[in-house]
């Protein structure tokens, strides 16, 4: 068996005991597996294992394995979860399922006028992206923000508003990456309660939050969809991916 095939079998394990220690069902929460760096081999790899949904942070190497991968593209799911700046957003209306990290309406607006240029794809899946550590470097809104943005995101035409992505800083710490979770759980529960019936709100139904080293306190917290990547593929060589 291959080690990424192991690797999957591991994190799916992990996942199940997570989802039952906190009373969930396993079903109810998505494996994204975060293949940035790693070649197009690795991913079909994972597809043999059963894995259909990737996550990738940069558009040009993402797009790369895509073009690569034409021929199984009816089976996969592709996921941008990188940070998006406005001459790339072309490239993520026409190659992706979803995109979890927008930040901006301009982007959104971007994203909806383009992805309107493809209509046999269909709605661009969209997550925003929410930053609830107090800390600089990592891109993301505040949680007062957000409800803002998605207002605005819902009344785009070929945009689909699923949910809330976040990116807590790291922590060592089980209490305190459950402390960071819960926030982010606490500002998507509020925005969609709030906007449970309005046009726009239809499918809001995605905490997209936990990597490979924070997943239980994620999946505790309540998150439908984490986002792991060297618990799959291995230690990523670059620094700062
Ligand atoms: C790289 C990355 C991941 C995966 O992180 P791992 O710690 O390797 O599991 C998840 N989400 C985002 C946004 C990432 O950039």
């Amino acid at each position: 068996m291959s080690q990424i095939t192991n690797n999957i079998i591991g994190v799916r394990q992990r996942l199940e005991l997570a989802a039952l220690a906190a009373h969930r069902e396993p079903e109810d929460i998505q494996l994204l597996a975060v293949s940035k760096t790693f070649p197009a081999r690795a991913i079909e790899e994972a597809m043999h294992a059963g894995q259909t949904a990737f996550g990738e942070n940069y558009v040009q190497e993402a797009v790369e394995k895509i073009v690569q991968l034409a021929k199984l593209r009816p089976w996969l799911e592709w996921h941008f979860i990188g940070p998006l700046q406005s001459n790339k957003t072309r490239e993520v209306a026409e190659h992706f399922d979803w995109v979890h990290s927008v930040d901006r309406l301009k982007i959104a607006e971007r994203l909806s006028a383009q992805r309107g240029e493809f209509p046999d794809l269909g709605g661009l899946q969209l997550c925003i992206q929410i930053n609830v550590s107090e800390e600089d470097s990592k891109s993301g809104l505040s949680p007062s923000q957000a409800e803002e943005l998605c207002n605005a995101i819902a009344k785009l035409p070929h945009l689909i508003l699923r949910g809330i992505m976040a990116i807590p800083a790291p922590n060592p710490d089980v209490e305190t990456q459950r402390k960071a979770f819960g926030l982010v759980r606490e500002c998507f529960l509020q925005i969609q309660m709030k906007h449970l019936h309005d046009v726009g709100y239809e499918f809001f139904d995605t905490l997209s939050m936990g990597m490979s080293d924070d997943m239980e306190a994620a999946i505790a917290e309540g998150s439908t969809m984490i986002r792991v990547g060297t618990a799959i593929f291995g230690k990523r060589d670059k620094i700062n991916v």
